[in-house]
């Protein structure tokens, strides 16, 4: 199953994403920890990057599309992935489009998390993370169940990302709206726009995300049989 999760930053697509992933055996393609991770190993596209992540702007097309390129390539992919955080643009929608062609692949399914933009700020400053497991937190919506103590590895450090600061967020919103929210009509126009309501509890839109995929995997196996 190829799947791509549509949203603002701090819609919970990372949080779902993790679940997919678990649930489906896909890797999960975040292209910010991609890029994060090029900026914290000092290569030349992390050093590309990193002014324009922390002023909250989108990284070119042009690198974005050739990481992806590479990494769809890669063994563990072969089953499928999902995309979390591309494509951002129209230009990287339809290079996916492409991509995807020349491979004799297709998208299954662009799910969209709805949220109320009002709501993102307050969210998107309270998170942090596990420094050696990556697992996602929140000060008020999902705290560690020992304080201090990831849930996951046991680890006790954890780090906050530079650009979930406010001054940051607020650009990271007005990217979406002008340049991402346009690949909603752009999804719906090819019959592949799903939509949960991400302002509901975790385990609601979890569940809301299995209804949407399982239904993709009913449809796929009518389609094949
Ligand atoms: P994220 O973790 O998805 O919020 O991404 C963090 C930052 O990485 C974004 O604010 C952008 O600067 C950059 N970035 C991630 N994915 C993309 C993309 N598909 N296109 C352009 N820039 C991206």
């Amino acid at each position: 199953m190829r799947i791509v999760l549509l949203g603002p930053p701090g819609a919970g697509k990372g949080t779902q994403a993790g679940w997919i992933r678990d649930r489906y055996r896909i890797p999960q393609l975040s292209t910010g920890d991609m890029l994060r991770a090029a900026v914290a190993n000092g290569t030349e596209v992390g050093r590309q990057a990193k002014a324009i992540m922390e002023a909250g702007k989108l990284v070119s097309d042009d690198v974005i599309n050739a990481i992806v390129a590479e990494r769809i390539d890669q063994p563990d992919c072969a089953g499928g992935f999902i995309l979390d955080g591309f494509p951002r643009t129209t230009q990287q929608a339809a290079a996916l489009e492409q991509m995807l062609a020349e491979r004799g692949l297709a998208l299954d399914v662009a799910l969209e998390f709805k949220v109320d933009p009002a709501a993102l700020v307050e969210r998107i400053s309270g998170r942090f993370s596990c420094a050696s497991c990556g697992t996602g937190y929140h000060d008020q919506f999902r705290r560690p169940k020992v304080d201090g103590v990831c849930d996951v590895c046991g680890g006790t450090e954890f780090v906050r990302r530079k650009d979930d600061q406010p001054e940051t967020v607020q650009a990271r919103l007005e990217a979406y709206e002008a340049q991402t929210a346009p690949l909603l009509p752009y999804f719906r126009e090819r019959g592949l726009l799903r939509t949960v309501d991400g302002m509901a509890p975790i385990e609601e839109v979890t569940a809301a995300v299995a209804a949407v995929l399982e239904a993709v995997v009913k449809d796929d196996g009518a389609a094949n049989a």
